[in-house]
């Protein structure tokens, strides 16, 4: 029988483990401790921020973040709609209301021009909103300096969700550092992980000592438990902090592995008709989190989800692209600006196992099985139409 091969599973190694080990002997099992201190600042060093707030989750994170650029009941948020619903659900809990951006064909990200059209016809009616979320997905930043400059002229806070983008760059800077606040995630799927945790960073100190305090049940400095302010408990364990110290260490080699994942299959699948890999914008380097690629049907004999499912037979996982925000259930009575690219990209795009600790072997059967089941399209193809002859 063959085994599973998976989307993208946890890689840990030895170095998490005397950071754990560590946590224990000192008995700092607590929200809160020395590795949650050095976390922040290990991971300040490796991305060029400066101020950082260890949390709970990356979700946890954008909630705190949009709470302190001031988003209140009735505020919109433009956002991404080609991304994770966890990028739109805090504006949500906030009482805001979601615009969602379509995307571009050079990196699946926000269309900046189609930001600054929207962002301008708001202006002229008044109505700009509270603040903007660029997500930065599958490991390629956005297109940041165009974004970042509009928001800039009409004075919004710009969010950056970099929870798939951690090890990647934006012309040699760290996409999450632009902003006026970028958020992290640690999740089990994630190029690194706590098993779960978040990171906000921000040039802001006050922003990130709010952050820690809110995180913290917003205790006021009092000997009692006093609060004027309504908190969560968001903070990262001090446990967690250390897989997070441990991971940071082999992050390196954890995108050079992902990377070379995607020239595998690159140079394995490049010439089959109808086959197109996610593009790598010239502005940065990808971290390839995640291998993607477009399929056109009409060229290469199957469908997107034809090919999953025969895949899936075969016990390997892929995955859709994501399903835009706008397209959403949850979301349906939110405003769209654009939204087609998003909506082919979902159609079309396919996520392959994408491991920094997969094999040659399995990304050797993944890449046989892609070829066999366009051969047999092929196959099926030509036998209808002699057939008809
Ligand atoms: C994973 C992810 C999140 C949420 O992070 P969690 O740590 O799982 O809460 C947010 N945005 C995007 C784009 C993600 O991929």
């Amino acid at each position: 029988m063959n085994k599973p091969i998976l989307l993208s599973t946890p890689h840990i190694g030895n170095e998490e483990l005397q950071f754990v080990k560590q946590a224990f002997d000192t008995n700092w099992i607590a929200p809160i401790g020395p590795n949650v201190d050095a976390f922040e600042q290990e991971f300040c060093q490796i991305i060029g921020g400066s101020y950082a707030a260890a949390v709970s989750s990356g979700t946890a994170a954008l909630h705190l973040a949009l709470q302190l650029v001031g988003v209140a009941p009735g505020d919109e948020v433009f956002c991404s709609t080609l991304t994770f619903t966890a990028t739109a659900n805090p504006i949500i809990y906030l009482g805001g209301k979601p615009v969602f951006i379509d995307s571009d064909r050079i990196s699946w990200n926000m269309n900046p021009n189609l930001l600054q059209e929207a962002l301008q016809k708001r202006a002229y009616f008044g109505k700009l909103p509270k603040a903007v979320i660029v997500v930065h997905l599958y490991g390629q930043s956005a297109d940041i300096d165009p974004i970042l400059q509009v928001c800039n002229q009409y004075n919004i806070p710009l969010i950056e969700d970099a929870a798939e983008a951690l090890g990647s760059t934006y012309k040699q800077r760290s996409p999450g550092t632009f902003g006026k606040v970028g958020i992290f995630s640690f999740n089990g799927n994630k190029i690194i992980t706590t098993s779960g945790g978040g990171m906000l960073v921000s040039d802001d100190d006050k922003l990130i000592g709010k952050a820690k305090f809110l995180a913290t049940q917003a205790r006021d400095p009092a000997p009692h438990y006093q609060h004027s302010e309504i908190g969560y408990n968001y903070r990262l364990s001090n446990v967690l902090a250390g897989i997070g110290r441990g991971q940071l260490q082999v992050l390196k080699g954890r995108v050079a592995a992902r990377r070379r994942n995607f020239q595998i299959y690159q140079q394995a699948l490049n010439d089959i008709p109808g086959i197109q890999f996610m593009p790598e914008a010239n502005f940065g380097i990808s971290t390839r989190w995640l291998t993607c690629l477009t399929i056109d049907p009409d060229k290469f004999g199957a469908n997107r989800e034809d090919i999953r499912l025969k895949l899936a037979q075969e016990k390997i996982e892929t995955r859709p692209v994501w399903k835009p925000l706008h397209l959403q259930p949850v979301f349906a009575n939110c405003e769209v600006i654009g939204g087609e690219i998003a909506e082919d990209l979902f159609t079309k795009g396919l996520c392959l196992p994408s491991g920094s600790n997969l094999i040659d072997e399995d990304i050797a059967r993944v890449i046989n099985s892609i070829k066999m089941i366009y051969l047999n399209s092929r196959k099926s193809a030509s036998s209808i139409i002699s057939s008809l002859k």
